[in-house]
């Protein structure tokens, strides 16, 4: 039970909560006293957005490791993102993206959005100056709003704070001229409907969930629905259309209408895997090991031949790998056929 609820049935912890003034818990506390200080949500500002017009699966890439860079090799995919957090660790990579710009450091044409998912100790570096400065510098054709750390483990004011800064940050981010792509996070229900709520109110359309470590906690199916029926919902009394993607995330979900996100088609090819079907298989599965595969990086090899070729030559082996499960996964993603009902 979280220590606010705790605290209402008569609980006391010295120093953590209400009415011992330097209890932390104090703007959260539901006990209305005069001297209570509330929490302070700024104002928020409204700018007119419209989608970014997601694809149905946005490879991410590993911007330290060009055998990610896909386009090179001859593949063709409109949207790309690129992870901030590769940059931040690594001065060298991100002085010099920073002076050219992702476009042109990359050498690709389509569009390119940067993620602001991050491990924590990363997130609290970074000030609102800093982000401002990385996007202005990086040029990126839309940024996702910065993101926060809630995990649903911890006392809830902690997890409702780090909700409160992260539509503080999106209001903040209003000011930037790039489009913006927004989040969806929290520990509960609750806190993810009112994030989205005060996201729509102040214009965003697209949104972004971080999804990999929900799945792996299973979690996710607890917080996706309910993020799919409030974007609905809003949808609906608003006549305004959303879309959602899932980041993280390395195969089709039941619900349909989502966009997804990853990086696993280039993960999984260094440790030796093979998707098909959008189905990950050791490269060894005598269920797949024989079959030819037509994709543009295959031409007709079978993985038993990929093998082959990576004993003789591994880097051009690991690139089509690579370049095969991303076919894959993009086929995978944009099969027709939705089991759900979505967006
Ligand atoms: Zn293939």
């Amino acid at each position: 039970m979280c220590l606010i609820a705790q605290c209402q049935r008569g609980f006391q912890y010295t120093g953590i909560t209400y009415p011992k003034s330097f209890c932390r818990l104090r703007p959260y506390c539901p006990i209305k006293t005069a001297n209570r200080p509330s929490v302070q949500i700024s104002s928020l500002s409204k700018r007119s957005m419209t989608k970014i017009g997601f694809e149905r699966f946005i490879p991410q890439i590993d911007i330290s490791d060009k055998k990610s860079w896909f386009w090179r090799h001859g593949v063709e995919l409109p949207e790309i993102f690129v992870p901030l957090w590769q940059l931040l660790i690594n001065e060298n990579l991100l002085e010099d993206v920073s002076s050219k710009g992702l476009h042109d450091f990359l050498g690709f044409n389509g569009k390119i959005f940067l993620s602001m998912v991050m491990p924590d100790e990363l997130l609290d570096k970074l000030r609102l100056k800093d982000y401002f400065r990385l996007v202005e510098n990086l040029g990126p054709d839309a940024t996702m709003i910065p993101d926060n750390y809630t995990y649903v483990d911890d006392p809830l004011f902690l997890s409702w704070s780090q909700t409160v800064k992260l539509v503080s940050l999106a209001n903040d981010f209003l000011k930037l001229d790039t489009p913006l792509i927004g989040l969806i996070k929290g520990s509960n229900p609750l806190q993810v409907d009112w994030a989205i709520r005060r996201q729509v109110e102040m214009g965003y359309v697209s949104f972004a969930m971080p999804a990999r470590e929900l799945l792996e906690d299973n979690l996710l199916d607890d917080l996706l629905p309910g993020a799919i029926m409030s974007l609905k919902w809003i949808s609906k009394r608003t006549k305004t259309d959303f879309e959602l993607l899932v980041y993280g995330v390395g195969r089709r979900l039941k619900y349909g209408g989502l966009s997804y996100s990853n990086l696993f088609w280039f993960l999984e090819a260094k440790q030796g895997h093979y998707f098909k079907g959008g189905k990950l298989y050791s490269f060894k599965d005598p269920e797949i090991r024989f079959e030819e595969c037509t994709c543009e990086a295959c031409r007709g090899m079978m993985p038993q031949e990929l093998i082959d070729l990576m004993l003789c030559d591994k880097e051009l082996g690991l690139k089509t790998l690579a370049l095969h499960n991303l076919l894959d996964m993009n086929r995978a993603f944009n099969e027709r056929k939705v089991n759900g009902r979505g967006l």
